[in-house]
């Protein structure tokens, strides 16, 4: 669609939005790309080193809670698109301190609708309003069943009740107002630049420094992976060709229980080190459940397959790998982020303008 030029893109120095920026600004030079992000924890500007100085990347450091903040961006630069990711991400996080949740996910999605809603009030042809969410919303499977895109919402955390209540409002605000939004449903994302305080990167920093794996109750959790670039690559389809109103499961059909993933893991990490076979595993230590936790997560995406041609490019041993050679060629990156260096790039990249 040549007709969108400005795309505002929420949470874009996170994990997976600096995949879904640095797609966007390579792929559509035409294209105004629009980082906003207020570099919470979890945001990290040195994600986006490769491409912060392209002429059709804008930073704008900004906390999507402040209404008035965010109608002031909308109305300065007028955007054709957003693609919204900015977000409260950790399970673990939104149990401590569910009202951050709440403030982020849900209010911070409302005040962008909103502001999407005033500026496209006289003429929302072409506009879209992308709204990136989770395969959690959906609750919890059993041994068998997939999650379809008509699967009833029962979220059970703090976290995917906040991510349910957002969809909702975007639903709510194409059904009353007409507003053009599309809303992707995604599963577990792995792949560069994922905070360690997630399972993948923290058993690859674990192991680099032999420290204990930790595996939830008995490792038989099961969650669907995908690559995070085949992530952003489905959101670039789904956000220029997925039908208004719609919403779209991405997934890879790709199941992993925790255990036999961490085995993987630490197979390919023996390897790649040259240790012998079996030394990585035996920092496996099974720790205490935490409340609530789902079993079985799996997405159905057939639909995205047949209707937009959807197909991710890696297997999960092949992501896995290249995941693993980031982790290895980047400590730097590692070492920034376990010692909080990296909230200090932002002051010196930017305090300069
Ligand atoms: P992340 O925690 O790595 O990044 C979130 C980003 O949002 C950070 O850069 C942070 O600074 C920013 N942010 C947080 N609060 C903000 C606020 N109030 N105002 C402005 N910016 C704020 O998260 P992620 O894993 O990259 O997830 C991105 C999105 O994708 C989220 O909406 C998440 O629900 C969804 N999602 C994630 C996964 C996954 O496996 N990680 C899977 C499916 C969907």
């Amino acid at each position: 669609n040549k007709m969108i030029k400005k795309i505002i893109i929420t949470g874009g120095a996170g994990f997976i939005g600096s995949h879904v920026v640095r797609e966007f600004v390579n792929k559509y030079p035409e294209y105004q790309i629009i980082n906003i992000d207020a570099l919470t924890y979890a945001g990290n500007l040195e994600n986006l080193r490769d491409v912060e100085d392209r002429p059709n990347y804008t930073f704008v450091k900004a906390d999507i809670r402040d209404a008035q903040l965010v109608s002031r961006i909308f109305e300065a630069f007028k955007p054709d698109g957003v693609i919204h990711l900015a977000a409260e991400s950790h399970v673990d996080r939104s149990i401590a301190d569910p009202l951050a949740f709440v403030m982020t996910n849900v209010i911070g999605t409302v005040n962008l609708l909103n502001a999407a809603k005033e500026t496209w009030k006289d003429n929302s042809e072409g506009k879209r309003f992308h709204h990136v969410s989770t395969d959690e919303v959906y609750g919890t499977l059993g041994e068998a069943g997939l999650f379809t895109e008509e699967t009833p919402y029962d979220p059970h955390s703090p976290y995917s009740a906040s991510k349910a209540s957002s969809d909702h409002f975007v639903r709510a605000y194409h059904d009353t107002y007409d507003l053009p939004v599309v809303i992707t449903n995604c599963s577990n994302n792995y792949g560069p630049n994922h905070f360690p305080e997630k399972l993948i990167p923290l058993c690859i920093h674990n192991i680099l420094h032999n420290r204990p794996l930790p595996i939830y109750g008995d490792g038989r959790f099961t969650r669907d992976w995908l690559f995070v670039i085949d992530h952003a690559r489905a959101i670039d389809l789904v956000f220029h060709r997925g039908n208004t109103g719609e919403s779209y499961n991405i997934g890879g059909f790709n199941e992993w229980k925790n255990i036999d993933l961490v085995k993987e893991l630490c197979r390919q990490m023996d390897d790649k080190l040259g240790r012998p076979a079996g030394t990585s595993e035996k920092l496996i230590t099974f720790v205490k459940d935490r409340p609530g936790r789902d079993l079985r997560y799996a997405i159905d995406a057939t639909k995205i397959n047949r209707e937009l041609g959807y197909k991710p490019s890696v297997t999960f041993e092949e992501g896995l790998s290249r995941t693993i050679d980031w982790y290895l060629n980047n400590q730097e990156w590692l070492d920034h982020v376990t010692s909080g260096d990296y909230q200090r790039y932002y002051e010196k990249q930017y305090s300069k303008s």
